[in-house]
C-alpha cells in the first residue's frame, strides 16, 4: 500500500519538499495551499517598483503540480485542523488521511500590536495582494509626477517603509533606483518622492556582516535613501509616524517589513512554540513520529544550535531533509540530525547592484554580484517554468479543464 504524503503550504518548503519525493512510487502526494499560485516572495521588491510583472511572482500550482512524471494532487483549500491522533487533516471541505504530514505553512507580516495603528496603515508584503496594493500604489506616485505641470506647486510624497532586514533594503533600493532612473523620462518631479527606511536596531541589516551592511549602507545612501536606524515607532496614524523620542515623519505610503510571526494551524499536536509562533521541532525537524515542519513556520538551527535566519534558502534546504527523513523512515533506517547551513547571501540593491557573501569567505558587490544573484533566482525561476509548462501540455492534450 501506498504511503500519503501530506503537504501543508505551497511556498519554496512545501515545492521543494515534493521534488525531492515525487519520483517515490511507493508514496502518493497531496499538496494543500489557500492559494493557487507559488508566490515568488523573494521577487516581490522587483514586482513593486515595477522591474518585474505578475507572471514573474505567481505560478500556477495546478499546472505546476501536473508537470510530474508521477501524479501530484493540488488541493486548493486552507487546512483549518491537524487531528494527529487519528492522521488526519481538516479543510473547509472535508477530512483528508495521511501518513506522513508536512508542514510548510510560512509566515505572515507580524504588524506588533504595541505599534498603535501599525496593522491599519502598513502594507505587507508577505502575500501577493498586499505587494499587488503597494505597486499600484506606487505607480499611480509616479504617474501623477508624470501629469504634473511644471506650474504646479512641487509636492513631496515620503514612502516609508519599516524594517531595514533584507525585504525592507531590497524593496526600498529597487524603488529608489526607478526613481532614479526614471528621473530622465518622467522628469525632475520625480525626485519628490523620497524613500526613507526605518529600522529600531542600530544598524539596517542587523545580524549580517560587516562587509554586507557597509557596502549595503553606501549603496541605500548613494540611491538617495533616507536611512533612519535607532528609531523606535510608537504610533501610526493616517498620515505620520511617530517615533518614540517625539520626531514625527508625513508619509504617504507604509510598508512595514520589520518582524515575521509564523502560520500556525490548530491541532491536537504537543507542539511548543517560541515568541514568533514558530514550531520547535525535535533534532530531526518533526512534532510527532510522522509530522514535520520546514520553513518559515518552523525554528530551525544550526549544527551548533544557532538560529536560523528565516529565508527561502532555509526552507529548501529543510524540506530537502524532511524528504529524506520520510524516505529513510519508510525504508526503516535512522536518520541523521537535521544540520542548517547558511551557504550564503545576496542583497539586490536596484537595477544591476547587489551585494554578496557566499560561505562567509567569497565576497562580491555590484554587477557581479547582481548577475550571481540573477542565476540563482533564475534558476529557481526556470525549474518551477519547465514542470509548469509540462503540467499545463498535459492538461491540455487529455483535454482536462483549464
Ligand atoms: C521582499 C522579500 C524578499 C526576500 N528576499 C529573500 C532572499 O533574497 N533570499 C532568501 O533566501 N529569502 C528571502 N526572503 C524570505 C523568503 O521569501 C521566505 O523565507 C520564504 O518564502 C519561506 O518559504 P516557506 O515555504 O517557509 O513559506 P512561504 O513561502 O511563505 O509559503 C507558505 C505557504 O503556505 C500557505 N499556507 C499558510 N497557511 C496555510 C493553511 N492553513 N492552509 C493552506 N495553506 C497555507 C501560504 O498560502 C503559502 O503559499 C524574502 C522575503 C520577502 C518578503
Amino acid at each position: 500500500m501506498k504511503k500519503q504524503v501530506a503537504i501543508i503550504g505551497a511556498g519554496y518548503a512545501g515545492l521543494r519538499a515534493i521534488e525531492h519525493l515525487a519520483s517515490d512510487d511507493r508514496l502518493c502526494i497531496t499538496l494543500f495551499d489557500e492559494n493557487p499560485y507559488h508566490y515568488l516572495q523573494t521577487e516581490a521588491y522587483g514586482y513593486i517598483a515595477g522591474r518585474f510583472d505578475l507572471h514573474d511572482v505567481a505560478l500556477d500550482l495546478k499546472n505546476w503540480c501536473h508537470g510530474f512524471k508521477r501524479p501530484v494532487t493540488f488541493v486548493q483549500e486552507r487546512v483549518t485542523y491537524i487531528r494527529s491522533r487519528t492522521q488526519e487533516i481538516e479543510t473547509e471541505s472535508g477530512t483528508h488521511p495521511y501518513d506522513y504530514l508536512i508542514i510548510a505553512t510560512g509566515a505572515r507580516t507580524n504588524f506588533f500590536s504595541f505599534i498603535e495603528g501599525l496593522d491599519r496603515y502598513g502594507f505587507g508584503v508577505k502575500k501577493l495582494f498586499r505587494s499587488h496594493r503597494f505597486r499600484t500604489a506606487f505607480e499611480a506616485l509616479l504617474y501623477e509626477k508624470v501629469e504634473q505641470r511644471p506650474s504646479e506647486a512641487s509636492r513631496v510624497y515620503n514612502l516609508a517603509i519599516g524594517g531595514a532586514g533584507l525585504s525592507g533594503v531590497e524593496i526600498a533600493a529597487e524603488m529608489a533606483d526607478v526613481i532614479k532612473r526614471h528621473t530622465k523620462s518622467i522628469g525632475e518631479a520625480a525626485k519628490e518622492l523620497h524613500i526613507h527606511l526605518i529600522d529600531a536596531s542600530a544598524t539596517i541589516l542587523p545580524g549580517m556582516s560587516d562587509y554586507i551592511i557597509t557596502h549595503t549602507d553606501k549603496r541605500l545612501t548613494s540611491l538617495g535613501i533616507h536611512i533612519r536606524t535607532n528609531a523606535f515607532i510608537e504610533r501610526v496614524d493616517a498620515s505620520t509616524i511617530h517615533f518614540k523620542d517625539g520626531s514625527r515623519l508625513d508619509y504617504t505610503f507604509m510598508i512595514f517589513t520589520g518582524g515575521i510571526i509564523a502560520n500556525r494551524i490548530d491541532s491536537d499536536l504537543d507542539a511548543a512554540s517560541n515568541r514568533i509562533g514558530q514550531y520547535a521541532p525535535d533534532a530531526t525537524l518533526r512534532l510527532a513520529p510522522n509530522v514535520f515542519t520546514v520553513g518559515d513556520c518552523a525554528e530551525l538551527k544550526d549544527a551548533s544550535g544557532k538560529l536560523l535566519p528565516p529565508t527561502a534558502q532555509t526552507a529548501e534546504r529543510s524540506a530537502e531533509y524532511a524528504a529524506y527523513a520520510i524516505g529513510q523512515d519508510i525504508a526503516g533506517r535512522a536518520v541523521r540530525p537535521y544540520r542548517g547551513t547558511v551557504d550564503g547571501v545576496f542583497v539586490a540593491l536596484g537595477g544591476r547592484y547587489a551585494v554578496g557573501e557566499l560561505f562567509g569567505v567569497i565576497r562580491v558587490r555590484g554587477y557581479l554580484a547582481y548577475l550571481l544573484k540573477k542565476v540563482i533566482t533564475k534558476s529557481y525561476y526556470l525549474g518551477l517554468k519547465l514542470r509548469l509548462n509540462t503540467g499545463f501540455k498535459k492538461r491540455t492534450a487529455t483535454g482536462e479543464a483549464l
